[in-house]
């Protein structure tokens, strides 16, 4: 099984099983693509949702894959924040850290639509 290597930490993990030649590994199977982070199997932090780059991709961050250690880093940051739009029925309940990022955005959301009114 190949290894597939972090394009931001260079930290290599193996492909899963089942899952050669997809560049999926458990832990670090998330694609960075232009300003968004796509999920796929594999991510425990990320499966199969997209997060946008808050405000946006760090210069220094090139298209690429991307670890689970590195977006919880980011999301933590607040940097990368699970996208609303696009995954909002989506969003896995039982998790924590997705909940606790969609409650955040709600505030912000209704923040700035308070702001608009006015
Ligand atoms: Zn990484």
């Amino acid at each position: 099984m190949a290894d597939i290597k972090c394009s931001v930490c260079d930290e290599t993990y193996t492909e899963m099983e089942g899952f050669e030649g997809t560049e999926q590994a458990y832990k670090c199977s998330a694609d960075i693509i232009g300003e968004t982070v796509v999920g796929n199997y594999g991510s425990t932090v990320l499966d199969m949702h997209m997060a946008v780059f808050t405000p946006s991709r760090p210069e220094s961050m090139g298209d690429g894959i991307i670890c689970d250690s590195c977006i919880s880093s980011m999301m933590d940051e607040g940097t990368l924040v699970i996208s609303l739009a696009e995954n909002r029925d989506g969003v896995d309940m039982d998790d924590e850290a997705a909940m606790l990022l969609l409650m955040g955005e709600d505030e912000r959301a209704y923040e700035e639509t308070e702001g608009r009114s006015n």
